[in-house]
């Protein structure tokens, strides 16, 4: 008979209900969607336009703005007119700003139960309210502000605990016949979190965001979501992502963007194969595949450009990618599709590079 087909790398998407964010559809069969969050004062309303301008730039699918106070609320409506992408207003203890982001005109709201006190008695208003104008909901449960009650009862932030709470309000929203809404259980522990929305995840067939909270500045911070992530997405949990970083926000997208990527979530694109050099590198491949990479970014076309220090694994690799550079003796062969095309002195390798790329990516159109 026929040889069985190889498991799939990733496990089936869990089936997950689909809610609209806007224009962005989350859940079900959607693709998994990358957010980021604000850091200009809400207030400010041209900083924070720019702001949502290069996250769009950068392929965030949808933002969230913060809404601390009554001048944040009153900014909300020309926010939200004038985005390009589905704002979401993020709302803690002020029920009165889920009703003036709803009126607003922004795609969502998230609400933290746990910041929200007598917020129970409200979730009949706020599901009509936000029904009524077609706006999605996010209950945003966080292990740093996890409600008092269950706090005392599991002694701390557990996955259990931050499950408990999630499931509780999605019941009260249920109770209301109300069920666009998305789910977090957010914690700054890459296991932990792995465990509440594995948990999570069996009890329901809620959208769910994923997110690493406090994730810690770059470095840290991308390490943790992407382990943490790629557990999860692994077994087909999670429909759309934030990365948290003690960074800017377009970090943050970029970095959601590369962890899609590298599970083929999404299409690849700009793609740098360069080698970790060795003692048999000829030239400084750390200086050249910065340098490649700066050229090339924004690239919006896919490419897979190899930059090698020597020619051991150098025309292999170089031969593997779109276009690529094997260094040695002085000089860099440049690959393209395979083929030498030409062989130039080091200092012209990075601008041969970028020539080269951008006439590949003007021969495949824009995408
Ligand atoms: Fe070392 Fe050459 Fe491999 Fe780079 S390509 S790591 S320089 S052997």
């Amino acid at each position: 008979g026929m040889p069985a087909a190889p498991p799939p790398v990733l496990a089936p998407r869990r089936r997950s209900r689909q809610i609209r964010v806007g224009s962005v559809l989350v859940g079900g069969d959607a693709p998994v969607s990358v957010q980021s969050m604000t850091t200009t004062p809400t207030t400010d309303i041209n900083a924070t336009l720019q702001q949502i301008a290069e996250l769009t730039a950068s392929g965030c699918d949808i933002v969230r703005v913060a809404v601390p106070s009554q001048d944040d609320a009153d900014a909300l409506p020309i926010i939200a007119r004038k985005s390009q992408i589905p704002v979401i207003a993020d709302i803690h203890f002020q029920p009165k700003y889920v009703f003036q982001a709803i009126d607003a005109g922004c795609a969502a709201v998230r609400v933290n139960p746990g910041n929200i006190r007598q917020f129970d008695d409200k979730v009949g208003e706020i599901a009509k309210a936000a029904k009524d104008a077609g706006v999605s909901l996010r209950i945003g449960v966080n292990a740093g502000s996890l409600d008092a009650r269950l706090l005392q009862k599991h002694g701390k932030a557990t996955p259990e605990a931050l499950v408990e709470s999630a499931v509780w309000e999605a019941g009260l929203f249920e109770e209301h016949d109300f069920h666009d809404f998305k789910i977090s259980v957010k914690h700054n522990d890459p296991i932990v979190m792995v465990q509440a929305y594995r948990q999570l995840a069996a009890r329901g067939d809620w959208p769910l965001h994923l997110g690493v909270t406090e994730a810690g500045p770059a470095f840290q911070g991308t390490i943790k979501s992407a382990t943490a992530f790629g557990i999860l997405l692994g077994e087909g949990i999670g429909d759309t992502i934030r990365v948290s970083l003690s960074a800017p926000p377009v970090e943050e997208i970029k970095v959601g963007l590369q962890i899609l990527q590298s599970l083929n979530l999404r299409e690849r694109k700009l793609e740098i194969v360069s080698c970790p050099s060795c003692g048999r590198a000829q030239v400084d491949v750390y200086t050249l595949a910065d340098q490649v990479t700066a050229g090339l970014e924004g690239m919006t076309v896919p490419l897979r450009v190899a930059v090698m220090g020597c020619i051991v694994n150098g025309p292999g690799e170089a031969r593997e990618a779109d276009l690529g550079v094997a260094s040695g003796n002085g000089k860099g062969q440049i690959f393209v599709k395979g083929e030498v095309i030409k062989t130039v002195p080091e200092h012209e390798i990075v601008a041969t590079l970028i020539e080269e790329a951008q006439r590949i990516a003007d021969e495949l159109g824009p995408d």
